[in-house]
């Protein structure tokens, strides 16, 4: 393999032998590849693409080239694990998980920080005291099968190429590119090992993918090359123009999901959406009708399973649920009133996201602390009618007092008003089955 011809044939077009693709991999984790040579590879497949044989090709090489996580014991329930392109007020991980596990299901979930507006779902689960999210991957396996399921950070063992890779493209100008997204997302995610794999493609304002096209073009090749990779895949376009469920910040999210485990929260989006997901995985890895995981879903939801499920993974893993629920509140809190009356006919979660970074929620550089108190939550969903002055949101803060001017501005131009009501359509836009 010989970069330099390798480079010369993706400008041009032509299509890769898939050892090279291999052997370019391997010498670029070893640091046989310099990173301007493995830039210029980048750029070549943004402006040129990959056929579906590189992409797993190239998938495969970055799988490879770290730990692969095995779950094959005999006599074990099946494995699942849900992967989400990211969102504002995305807590479904908190609630799908667990939810899956109580359906009979192992769920290994290695997840990520946020770096960008908001936490990642590693950073909302370090909100709650002592919970450790940086297992081993011995003590990961051992909470999975003793829990059913396991929600930690992902480990440096896990697709160090894409690691490598990510950090490169961040500053080339050339992480939009759908097969190298895919080849990033599904390394980790086959390294991880679960047999069956279910996507959470956003599309949106507050999304990666911001048109359908591009959002639905990304969910079939996931899903295929989960496939290819010998894995039962399915995924759900879903819509991120306004945020999921009322929360955005780490503990805040935290109290949202827990109260939707506990069958108290009335943001039905969360519950709905979590139902869709968790049920693709029951239905996909136990092999039984959609119709009927989605029932059993609703009903382990309902009866308290989920929550005890989520509640044993986080004894396990050190976190006091009790303390977290008796934490006093954010040192600083603000009302954002409604400009005008009229109903709620948008919520842009980029401005949401906005507010709550503003405030303490995400981390420019990954070396920033969050202020896991910080956050927005909102007090109103899309279609909602209100008198001027009504409260839209509330922001809080502990370490940024001088922060709430700025997040409330922030907050009050994410809504926008109509006379009557707008149309309230389903946030599942299309299925990859
Ligand atoms: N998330 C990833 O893990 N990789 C990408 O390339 C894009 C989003």
């Amino acid at each position: 393999m010989i970069v330099k011809l390798l480079l010369d044939a993706k400008r041009e077009g032509r299509e890769l032998d898939a050892d090279d693709i291999r052997a370019l991999i391997a010498a670029y984790t070893r640091g046989d590849v310099p990173d301007y040579q493995m830039a210029a590879f980048a750029m070549a497949v943004c402006c040129k693409g990959m056929s579906p044989s590189e992409t797993h090709a190239l998938t495969d090489a970055m799988r490879l080239s770290g730990a692969c996580l095995d779950w094959n014991e005999p006599g074990a329930p099946p494995t699942a694990d849900k992967h989400s392109t990211g969102g504002v007020g995305d807590k479904l991980s908190l609630v799908i998980q667990p939810l899956a596990a109580a359906c009979g299901l192992r769920v290994p979930s290695l997840a990520g920080r946020g770096l960008g507006l908001t936490g990642g779902t590693v950073d909302k689960l370090e909100s709650i005291p002592g919970y450790n999210a940086t297992l081993s991957l011995g003590d990961f396996k051992d909470v999975v099968n003793s829990c059913g399921v396991s929600i930690s950070a992902q480990t440096a063992e896990i697709a160090p190429a894409d690691k490598k890779l990510y950090a490169l493209r961040d500053v080339t100008g050339t992480v939009p590119s759908i097969p190298l997204i895919v080849a990033s997302i599904l390394s980790k995610k086959l390294a991880e090992g679960a047999g069956t794999l279910v996507f959470d493609v956003k599309c949106g304002t507050g999304a990666f993918m911001r048109t359908r096209a591009d959002a639905e073009a990304l969910a079939s090749a996931l899903v295929g090359g989960a496939r290819s990779a010998g894995r039962k895949a399915a995924a759900l376009v879903t819509a991120m123009d306004d945020p999921l469920g009322f929360a955005v910040g780490n503990a805040l999210e935290i109290d949202e999901a827990l109260d939707v485990l506990d069958g108290k929260s009335n943001a039905p989006d969360i519950a709905d959406l979590s139902i869709e997901f968790a049920a693709r995985m029951v239905s996909l890895a136990r092999n039984i009708p959609l119709n009927d995981a989605l029932d059993e879903c609703r009903a382990r939801l309902a009866d308290g399973s989920a929550a005890g499920r989520f509640a044993a993974m986080s004894a396990r893993q050190g976190g006091d649920l009790a303390a977290f629920r008796a934490r006093p509140p954010a040192r600083n809190v603000r009302e954002v009133a409604a400009a005008r009356a009229g109903y709620v006919a948008s919520i842009d979660s980029s401005a949401v996201a906005r507010a709550a970074f503003i405030l303490g929620a995400g981390r420019a550089k990954s070396t920033d602390s969050l202020d896991n108190e910080a956050g927005v939550v909102l007090a109103v969903k899309r279609g909602d009618k209100l008198d001027a002055g009504a409260t839209i949101a509330k922001l809080f803060a502990n370490d940024r007092p001088d922060a709430l001017d700025a997040a409330a501005k922030e907050m009050a131009s994410a809504i926008g008003f109509a006379d009557s009501p707008p149309p309230i359509a389903s946030r599942i836009l299309a299925a990859v089955d």
